[in-house]
């Protein structure tokens, strides 16, 4: 689950992390509101206006611009509230910004110039450890640096059972050539960054920029925070910010009902039951030449109900030129599937125009098959493997 930059950087505050301070607005008189309060909590004389969707680049694609008075705060607002924005992350037709961050100006100056920072955490699955990786490049550009000077990317590895220690901090501090209180600030924000990034079982931080301002702060002025779903449980107060329209919206609909849908590109749903079985379904379906449309885990229960919801999800998809499902029987009966398959196909009536492949294996597979045989109903069915990968090449070519 990503968060969007202002949830994102409320809940690195929570933890002590320093931050360009903000606050969402929905409409340009809110954002007006916004920056005046802003000005008088932080005595912030410019603002920033912000589009808040899930991509990034928004800056390159004009979705984060800076205000020098109310009326240009209200003109800018008004243009980027309500326009699909379009940057290098978001698709071709882009993405329609529904609320923006005001926020104070933070490249005010000062003594020295402020300087930009590239500051990430994540996990590092080859070596099982998380990591920081961060470079003094920082700014809008990052990809291009890790292309053609990756030298300029460290990274520091983190060991599981003793956390982030002092001396990493510090050397993440120095190898940024930072000094003075800049050098300890950062300590402190990387100290705290980490903490965070536990405390909320995150998978993937990207702040990009950090920013040293010109009186030697230490900040976050952007926050690219995902989430690891399957933790989620344990911070319910992360979980309610969610925004469901920047979801895949079959996605969410097979969320709330319990299914584990994930969207593909290819030309083969498949519904299958368990996780492990769902993944050797889509190795099957690639063997047969084809490509999964989805990865769907029905679950325990394949009963009807499930089985034409999982249907009817599937079908959107209007790539779909076959539908193979796999279910193996062991704490649910075959028998009970396929007549929950008979039913979900009959209720459907003419919405399936593609050919079925069923493959039933487990308990009662015998009545089951004779079940779907016996149905007169447009689905083929299979008990082997093999057989099962052949007819859905039958069917797609
Ligand atoms: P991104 O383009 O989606 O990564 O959005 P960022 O939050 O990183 O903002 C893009 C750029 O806007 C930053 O790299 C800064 O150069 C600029 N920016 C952000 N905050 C401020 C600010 O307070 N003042 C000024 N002048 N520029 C800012
Ligand atoms: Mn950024």
């Amino acid at each position: 689950m990503n968060l969007h930059e202002y949830q994102g950087k409320e809940m690195l505050a929570s933890y002590g992390v320093a931050i360009q301070r903000g606050i969402v607005a929905r409409t340009a008189s809110q954002a007006v509101d916004a920056a005046m309060k802003l000005s008088k909590d932080t005595g912030t004389k410019w603002h920033v206006i912000k589009a808040q969707i899930h991509a990034g680049g928004r800056g390159k694609g004009g979705g984060v611009k800076l205000a020098k008075n109310l009326e240009d705060l209200r003109a800018i607002s008004e243009q980027i509230i309500g326009m699909m924005l379009i940057t290098p992350q978001t698709p071709p037709e882009g993405k329609k910004v529904n609320q923006v961050l005001v926020a104070e100006d933070v490249y005010y100056p000062g003594p020295s110039e402020p300087s930009e920072y590239y500051m990430s955490i994540l996990l590092n699955r080859s070596i099982g450890k998380n990591m920081v990786m961060y470079s003094t490049e920082g700014g809008m550009d990052i990809e291009a640096v890790a292309e053609q000077t990756p030298h300029l990317i460290f990274t520091e590895e983190i060991d599981p059972s003793l956390g982030l220690l002092p001396f990493q901090a510090r050397k993440i501090a120095f190898n940024l050539g930072l000094s003075g209180p800049a050098f300890k600030d950062m300590t402190k924000f990387v100290s705290a960054l980490y903490k965070a990034y536990l405390g909320s079982d995150a998978s993937l931080f990207e702040i990009n920029p950090v920013l040293k301002t010109s009186d030697d702060k230490i900040i976050a002025v952007d926050a690219k925070v995902t989430l690891d779903d399957n933790g989620l449980f344990r911070n319910k107060e992360l979980e309610v910010l969610r925004d469901l329209s920047e979801e895949n919206p079959v996605e969410v609909e097979a969320r709330e009902a319990g299914l584990n849908y994930v969207d593909l590109d290819g030309n083969v749903g498949c519904m299958v039951n368990g996780a492990g079985l769902a993944m050797a379904t889509m190795d099957l379906i690639k063997q047969a030449g084809g490509d999964p449309a989805n990865f769907l885990d029905v679950g325990g229960t394949a009963d009807a109900a499930r089985v034409e919801l999982a249907f009817r999800l599937i079908l959107r998809d209007p790539d779909v030129e076959a539908i193979l499902i796999n279910i193996f029987g062991g704490i649910v009966r075959c028998d009970r599937v396929a007549q929950g398959i008979v039913d979900a196909y009959k209720n459907l009536g003419d919405a399936i125009q593609v050919p079925i492949i069923v493959r039933l294996q487990g308990t009662n597979a015998d009545t089951a098959k004779q079940l779907i045989d016996n149905s007169g109903l447009n689905v083929l069915s299979a008990t082997a493997f093999q057989e099962a990968a052949d007819k859905v090449q039958e069917a797609i070519t």
